[in-house]
């Protein structure tokens, strides 16, 4: 806790008056460009790895990156906080995109592969069940000479978009052509991402030579 109190001391000290021009801007209101739904993982710093900037994201993370199968005809779950946040993402916010993104080492994803969660964790327990749901996923789709945990953890992904698509609301965005959903997956130890290509179906390094043809081509704005 100490290193979070002098950093916000420091921060008063050293960036306060500098960054008071943009937040005063963003306190006139948000418009992010996309919904990023990412584990909480501490190491998964998407301000880190995209670059992006304070207003930039709408973020929702659980333990995961999970996103949980829609209800019949969207009814609401019972305290659902991933759909609460793509309603308003959608309808207040009027984002075009989604993400979401699972990473390496993803402890929820190996908590659910291994069993292995202390018995006291009922809620957490209970949670990563929903890692075991969902269709299988061919290993053609996936990175080649991964580990099986991060073989699953890049599955993983591939469901949660499926199950976004479960919703009557994202599927009436998808159709209408308001909305592109993003799967990526971040590797910690290498820094890299990887995005799931739904033309090619499989995942690609989002490298140099991959970010200037999707810059080109459009389909990240
Ligand atoms: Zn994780």
């Amino acid at each position: 806790m100490k290193k979070l109190i002098e950093g916000i001391r420091r921060f008063r000290q050293e960036r306060r008056q500098a960054l008071k021009p943009v937040f005063s801007q963003l306190a006139l209101g948000q418009k992010p460009d996309a919904l990023y739904i990412g584990c909480s993982d501490s190491r998964v710093a998407v301000n880190v790895f995209a670059s992006t900037d304070p207003g930039d994201l709408f973020v929702v993370r659980n333990v995961g990156n999970l996103v949980s199968p829609c209800e019949p005809e969207g009814r609401p779950k019972e305290f659902d906080s991933v759909w609460a946040a793509v309603e308003y993402a959608l309808l207040v916010l009027e984002v075009q995109h989604i993400v979401v993104c699972g990473h390496s080492e993803c402890g929820a994803i190996r908590a659910a592969v291994t069993g292995q969660v202390p018995q006291s964790c009922a809620h957490l327990s209970h949670w990563i069940q929903q890692l075991k749901e969902g269709r299988d996923i061919g290993e053609e789709k996936l990175t080649p000479g991964l580990s099986h945990l991060n073989l699953v953890s890049q599955a993983s992904v591939i469901r949660q978009m499926d199950n976004l698509r479960s919703s009557p609301l994202v599927k009436e965005r998808l159709t209408e052509g308001k909305l592109t959903l993003h799967g990526w997956w971040f590797d910690i130890g290498n820094l890299d991402v990887y995005c799931f290509s739904e033309k090619r179906q499989k995942y690609e390094l989002m490298d140099e030579a991959y970010l200037v043809q999707m810059l080109a081509s459009g389909p990240a704005r």
